[in-house]
């Protein structure tokens, strides 16, 4: 499904099959998580796409072929493939651990061809084992939903009360970890959407209420997975003194002004950008174990268009997976919770 240019949708092309460079594996994609961050780029709010694009940054799939210097996977093993697709390596910020901010950097679905097709390339140093207990779809979200929200969760700190404004894919897999963790977990959802707030407390969230309207009592930090510049405002009012709040968007509309007092008090606004392949190895061993159980809805890959329609109405249920080549691994294709990790 390529992406000719912003504000078109889809089409469905026969394109040639991509060929790994010498650190490259050619991956026969099985599923394929959609991303807020691809209504994004499909809506001109990134610079520069690469174009035409196949987008899509969650990426589970089979190698079936592998550069001349892959050692580390080899032709039948599974693998994940997230939205850091490279990094230079010799930066400032590479050499300090935040290889995230590379002046470098380039990114999956963005500016490498991505996974909403049948067959992708991606450099092996950038992908991610799937940990065996996960079937494709339900592994699918965990690449840039879990691995974000997770880096997200890490810069709400030791938050015990965590507000959660927007509970989509990343919401609903970061409840629970915040869960096993033992915070307690408020859901900020759109006013009135009853459903999401219903799915919001079935995955532990001890109170779920409209997003611009006060929590039953002060939060320590709160996470905005919402792309909505006025909830901004709203969640520092939310917050304690000396609470962080974290945008965990790649684009979010402008943020009204408010008044100093909001942030005085040693409240903290900050963003999260992008991932480091270390929360991913972090997120990817953490998760078996709590354990995370991601609720998906299934596309097939034709119809990618009405999945991003479905993800910009708020109204996917969990995470929006594309189905591409049900292999053996492949999972519940219902709207169920899948069988998840045992
Ligand atoms: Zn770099
Ligand atoms: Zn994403």
């Amino acid at each position: 499904m390529v992406l000719d240019a912003p504000g078109q949708p889809l089409h469905e092309a026969d394109v040639p099959q991509p060929v790994p460079g010498p650190q490259g594996v050619l991956i026969r994609v099985h599923a394929c998580g959609v991303c807020r961050t691809d209504l994004h780029v499909v809506d001109g709010e990134l610079p520069e796409p690469k174009l035409p694009l196949i987008l899509g940054h969650q990426i589970v799939g089979t190698v079936v072929a592998s550069g001349e210097e892959v050692e580390r996977f080899v032709p039948g093993d599974r693998v994940g493939v997230p939205w850091l697709g490279y990094t230079c390596g010799v930066c400032r910020y590479c050499r300090g651990g935040r290889e995230n901010l590379c002046d470098r950097a380039r990114f999956t679905g963005y500016q490498i061809d991505g996974g909403y097709a049948a067959y992708t390339v991606a450099d092996h140093r950038f992908c991610f084992p799937i940990p065996a207990s996960y079937p494709d779809l339900q592994a699918a979200p965990l690449l840039c939903a879990g691995l974000i929200g997770y880096r997200c969760l890490v810069m709400a700190g030791d938050a015990e009360r965590l507000g959660l404004y927007g509970f989509g894919a990343a919401a609903h897999i970061i409840t629970q970890v915040a869960r096993a963790q033992g915070r307690r977990i408020f859901a900020f959802t759109r006013a009135g959407d009853v459903e999401a707030q219903q799915f919001a407390r079935e995955l532990g969230a001890e109170w779920a209420g409209d997003a611009l309207g006060p929590p039953p009592e002060e939060l320590d930090a709160a996470i905005l997975f919402a792309p909505a510049g006025e909830l901004v405002p709203a969640a520092l009012r939310a917050v304690a003194r000396g609470g962080t709040v974290v945008c965990g968007g790649i684009h979010m509309s402008d943020i009204p002004s408010f008044p100093y007092e909001l942030l005085w008090g040693e409240r903290v606004l900050r963003s999260v950008a992008n991932l480091t392949r270390r929360d991913g190895e972090e997120f990817l061993a953490l998760a078996p174990g709590v354990p995370v159980r991601t609720e998906v809805e299934p596309f097939p890959l034709g119809t990618a268009n009405e999945a991003l329609d479905r993800l910009r109405s708020g109204t996917v249920r969990g995470a929006a997976v594309l189905v591409v080549d049900e292999g053996p691994n492949a999972g519940a294709t219902g709207a169920a919770r899948g069988p998840g990790p045992s």
